[in-house]
């Protein structure tokens, strides 16, 4: 299955600085020809307009980082799902864990989240992973369970949605699990699929956290990998396209 790279970009660049970003992209891809994974970049929402009148009709596809449930209405600070639609978004993320702990996102939320997303024809981006308490307390396959069963809505397909896993305790701090500690987790977010939707083999699942050009390689070739969540390398153009480029499928 072809990779897909997203570049989170989080809460991060100017204006200038997001689309000197984007336009150094849309070089790469120009110059160098397909690196073999489909690109994302999410932005912050301010930068979406900003960044994809350069993405525009290139191979760099937008995505946003978070969208409320209601299409409209009294909901002072958030962006609906048909407005990031309006915006030339394909893509958004939900449930990352940064709003599950920053804004007390729940899995019943992020499920709503997601469905919003699907109801404007936007593939949903869900994020699941354990706290290091968690990990080291040996409820990491329970923890995921839970997850997936609460933050998946109904009619999930590969069109759709995209499951990242994100430990926490890997997201920008330089630590990565180890190759063994990613496949197994692939492995069974795969089978809990096949009790969401009849094409669970063909939606791809993201490895995130502390992905950079040295280690992308080996992490993109595990088997039940099918491409990347990456924060702070994703602020880089060269260190993307170079993650990019990683994906061995
Ligand atoms: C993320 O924010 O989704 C992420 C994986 O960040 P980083 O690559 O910086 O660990």
């Amino acid at each position: 299955m072809r990779a897909l790279i997203a570049g989170n970009w989080k809460m991060n660049t100017l204006r200038r600085d997001a689309e000197a970003l984007a336009l150094a992209l849309v070089d790469l891809c120009r110059n160098e020809g397909d690196p073999g994974a489909d690109l994302l970049v999410c932005p912050p929402a301010i930068m979406l307009q900003a960044v994809g009148a350069i993405t525009q009709g290139t191979p760099v596809a937008l995505g946003a980082q978070d969208c409320h449930t209601a299409e409209s209405g009294a909901h002072t600070g958030d962006i609906s799902a048909a407005m990031l639609a309006d915006s030339g978004c394909s893509h958004v993320i939900v449930g990352h864990s940064e709003r599950r702990a920053n804004h007390g996102e729940n899995n019943a939320m992020v499920k709503n989240k997601a469905a919003a997303a699907h109801g404007k024809g936007l593939t949903s981006i869900i994020c699941v992973g354990e706290t290091l308490d968690q990990r080291d307390g040996g409820e990491t396959l329970a923890v995921i369970t839970d997850q997936i069963a609460g933050s998946l809505p109904q009619q999930v397909t590969a069109a759709n949605s995209v499951i990242a896993y994100e430990p926490v305790w890997a997201i920008g701090t330089g630590r990565t699990p180890t190759i063994q500690q990613i496949a197994e987790v692939h492995d069974h977010i795969r089978s809990l699929l096949t009790k969401h939707t009849a094409d669970s083999a063909a939606i791809r699942l993201l490895y995130g956290g502390s992905v950079n050009p040295g280690n992308a390689e080996e992490i993109l070739a595990i088997e039940n990998v099918n491409g990347g969540l990456v924060g702070g390398a994703s602020l880089k153009a060269e260190d993307f396209w170079a993650i990019c480029g990683s994906s061995a499928q």
